[in-house]
């Protein structure tokens, strides 16, 4: 920024120059006054950038248990897997799914073969639809919940321990950023997602993870 707005730029080498950098150089000339204020600047640049490095986010992400899940009395256990992770319940509900709600959160499978049959089974009966936060929790969630083919997942994942099925793979998870904040407005309102501070909060991340 510093280098991209002169005014900026102007402005702290006239504040520079009225400050104690140069206190004890106040006999030089311009000019080594000038390169003295630069190697300043240039000190302070890396310190700026590593201080306001967003390396860490704190996320919210969507997860749906699918049907198949609700039919086999897998919700309290599948709930309890995110739990266990250390990822906080921000919302939670039961609803029914319509078609038309399927064909835009499923728009990308919608010249698939299975478009229609993979928007039946999200409508056989209600789904519980979860949002879920953490540090990093979008790539968390989908590590934990593992690839779509339920036979190919790994054990140790959601699905590798839980489904045999490419389409009944028992949780939907946000696979992005964007996507998760697309898919927490289109399934949740403003006022149905909650922030609110877990007890074991300071157990579960160092000070500076967070
Ligand atoms: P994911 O749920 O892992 O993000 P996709 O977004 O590609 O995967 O697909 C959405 C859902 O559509 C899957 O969870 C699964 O239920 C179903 N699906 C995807 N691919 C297939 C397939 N080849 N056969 C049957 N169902 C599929």
């Amino acid at each position: 920024l510093l280098f991209i707005c002169p005014y900026s730029f102007i402005c702290l080498y006239l504040y520079s120059s009225s400050n104690n950098l140069h206190k004890k150089d106040s006999n030089r000339m311009l000019f080594p006054r000038k390169i003295v204020f630069l190697e300043e600047l240039l000190k302070r640049i890396p310190l700026y950038i590593t201080l306001k490095e967003p390396t860490i986010m704190m996320e919210k992400t969507l997860v749906i248990l699918k049907p198949c899940t609700l039919q086999r009395g897998l919700v309290g256990e599948i709930t309890n897997r995110f739990e266990r992770k250390g990822l906080r319940l921000a919302g939670m509900k039961m609803v029914q799914l319509t078609d038309e709600v399927l064909s835009e959160h499923y728009a990308h499978l919608s010249a698939k073969p299975f478009f229609q049959r993979v928007k039946d089974s999200m409508m056989a009966c209600p789904v519980i639809v979860c949002c879920f936060e953490g540090v990093d929790a979008i790539e968390a969630v989908r590590a934990l919940t593992g690839p779509t083919n339920g036979r190919k997942a790994a054990p140790g994942t959601i699905r590798g321990d839980y489904s045999m099925s490419f389409q009944e793979n028992i949780v939907h998870a946000s696979d992005s950023p964007e996507a998760a904040e697309v898919e927490l407005k289109r399934f949740f309102k403003p006022e149905e997602i909650f922030d609110y501070k877990q007890a074991t909060f300071d157990f579960l991340y160092a000070n500076d993870e967070y």
